[in-house]
């Protein structure tokens, strides 16, 4: 099983305040009580799991994750996608002094009007980019 650390993730900057994506208490909607702090380990995409901080329900087991951890786990889910490598092109970059490029297949951007395009980094050579 490959385990993907989520901490080495973090570099994706928030714009709503840290107070949402990280509850420090927990009420279950089913049981009315108070929820424990767990560690919630999810299986993603086939042989892939991560462990996340969440919260758990000592009733009825409900378990629960914040928002923080919740779009950790898309930006997992993304890593696990590439670890998988089932779908892959190679393409040259080119360098003008400052910015790298690299021309993108239309095959790939048949429902983009916008020239925009959203990098999200993953690491020190991996980003995810989405195209607006
Ligand atoms: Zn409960």
């Amino acid at each position: 099983m490959k385990k993907i650390n989520l901490d080495e993730l973090e570099d994706v900057r928030f714009k709503i305040d840290k107070e949402a994506f990280k509850p420090k208490t927990l009420t279950c909607s089913r049981c009315n009580l108070k929820m424990k702090k767990a560690e919630i380990e999810v299986n993603l995409e086939g042989d892939v799991s991560v462990k996340a901080s969440g919260f758990e329900c000592p009733k009825c087991k409900k378990k629960y994750l914040g928002l923080e951890e919740s779009r950790k786990l898309d930006k997992a889910l993304i890593v696990s996608r590439i670890l998988k490598n089932d779908f892959k092109m190679e393409r040259s970059l080119s360098f003008d002094g400052d910015n790298f490029t690299f021309r993108v297949p239309k095959e790939f951007t048949h429902d983009v009007h916008k020239r925009k395009i959203e990098i999200i980094p993953l690491g020190a050579k991996q980003f995810c980019a989405t195209i607006e």
